[in-house]
């Protein structure tokens, strides 16, 4: 399919350029003014065209729990998303979907969902998330949340430091994963497959270094939670006698295809090794702010030379998709941690953070990430005459400043068109909303009983009163 976009403005380091782009099959083939039109011609006039987003971090099965669990720290948080609920794969399916929806709605094309599995039915999960990314078209990279320790053991001074969740063997999680990749690992097709343990906090060094081979032997990225919260600096040392930072270079984690959700406790010597091996940190600033983990150091971090990006994190610690808020936020957050201006981060680089570092990030910034030709077709087009972006001043200062709304006129993922005239034309939007109000559960305030067994020894532990 080819497309002549006529008329949009682009950013370039020299400032806004009004021209034509020109897409085929799954690239962009010609940038220049008054290009003679091959294929669909869209009006492009009035409208900004970027290059799309990548949700770096989420964790899509969380929709089921949005707008649920209270103000509380991440340990206790989990004692609340892990209470038994059991999800059927067709509710995974439809919370893939929506969650892919939201992210093209606000600008992403590319998403990377750190995949809670159904025990027991982990390969119909991971199905079920492929299903929903194909019939949307966004690219996915699917990083099942795999760990073989128990979820007390995540608690520093808790004594357990070892055990092994026994639902969770360390080899026939490795099975399982491997298993998924021969499957469903198809970049072609827009699917890529991750290895993901889920955070040292849960993982044994076996379970790492396993998953490091399977992840060289398919060439698959790596993604993993790191540092979120202060208890978990706190156990690590505990449990290595080093930082979580030094022990990930110790078991060769970490590398340029390696990305690392939240970073918020890194000492300066963390930051250099994380800046020494390429390796990528998603900034999930909603997240960190709703679990009270934290602000991450992202200022230190570019200063640093260590490339960042953004996620939206799940949606039972952010509840919401929308990438412009995380970039919003995740921009000028930062204006509070340093007096010096200079070091703060303009609209510009907040978006080659979203963008270009998010394909970084994935191993796919030679692909994309830029408008450039050559370069896959993962595009958005923004409409100017959006309410919530009028009147024109600086388009980039007000998209990634201001609340844009319904102000995506178009999208591309791998030159597919997925959006056109605001309306998402691969997914029936009229049946998800039935589908998620039909397993709608009655309104009601939530409460905390699974929090209730580890609330005094987090509460000991972190030297909060009794
Ligand atoms: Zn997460």
């Amino acid at each position: 399919v080819v497309f002549t976009i006529q008329n949009a403005l682009i950013l370039t380091e020299q400032g806004y350029n009004t021209l034509d782009v020109q897409i085929a099959a799954d690239r962009i083939t010609a940038i220049a003014p008054n290009l003679p039109v091959i294929g669909e011609a869209v009006d492009g006039s009035n409208k900004l065209l970027l290059p799309g987003f990548v949700n770096a971090h989420t964790h899509s099965p969380e929709l089921w729990q949005r707008g649920r669990i209270p103000p509380l720290p991440l340990e206790l948080w989990l004692f609340e998303l892990y209470s038994p609920k059991s999800l059927q794969p067709e509710q995974i399916y439809l919370s893939a979907l929506a969650t892919a929806v939201e992210t093209l709605l606000s600008g992403g094309t590319t998403l990377v969902d750190h995949l809670l599995l159904i025990p027991g039915r982990e390969q119909e999960t991971i199905a079920a998330a492929v299903r929903a990314y194909q019939q949307v078209g966004i690219r996915a990279f699917i990083a099942p949340l795999v760990h073989d320790q128990a979820l007390p053991t995540s608690l520093p001074s808790n004594g357990q430091g070892t055990a092994q969740d026994p639902q969770r063997q360390t080899k026939a999680t490795l099975d399982l994963l491997e298993e998924a990749v021969l499957e469903y690992h198809c970049p072609d097709r827009g699917i890529y497959l991750m290895v993901a343990p889920t955070g040292l906090q849960l993982c044994s060094d076996t379970l790492v270094e396993k998953g490091i081979e399977l992840s060289e032997r398919y060439q698959l990225c790596r993604h993993t939670h790191l540092l979120e919260t202060r208890a978990q600096k706190i156990l690590a040392q505990e449990k290595y006698g080093c930082s979580a930072v030094e022990h990930l270079k110790h078991l060769e984690f970490l590398s340029p295809q390696t990305s690392l959700a939240h970073c918020v406790w890194l000492d300066d010597a963390d930051i250099d090794i994380l800046a020494a091996t390429s390796a990528t940190v998603v900034h999930n600033p909603l997240s960190n702010l709703r679990l009270g983990s934290g602000i991450a150091p992202v200022l230190k971090f570019r200063q640093a030379g260590v490339n960042v990006c953004f996620g939206c994190d799940g949606s039972a610690s952010n509840d919401a998709q929308d990438v412009l808020e995380a970039i919003k936020i995740g921009t000028i957050l930062h204006n509070t941690t340093d007096l010096d201006y200079r070091h703060w981060i303009t609209p510009y680089e907040a978006i080659q953070m979203a963008s270009l570092g998010g394909a970084k990030g994935l191993g796919l910034d030679q692909q994309m990430g830029r408008i450039a030709i050559d370069h896959k077709a993962d595009l958005v087009l923004y409409d100017l005459t959006s309410l919530s972006l009028l009147p024109r001043s600086d388009p980039l200062g007000l998209l990634v400043l201001g609340r844009p709304t319904q102000a995506i006129d178009s999208a591309w993922v791998n030159g597919q068109r997925i959006i056109a005239d605001g309306a998402i034309k691969t997914v029936d939007m009229t049946m998800l909303k039935q589908e998620l109000l039909s397993y709608s559960q009655d309104p009601q305030l939530y409460s905390t009983a699974s929090v209730a067994g580890v609330e005094q020894h987090y509460r000991s532990v972190m030297g909060l009163p009794i």
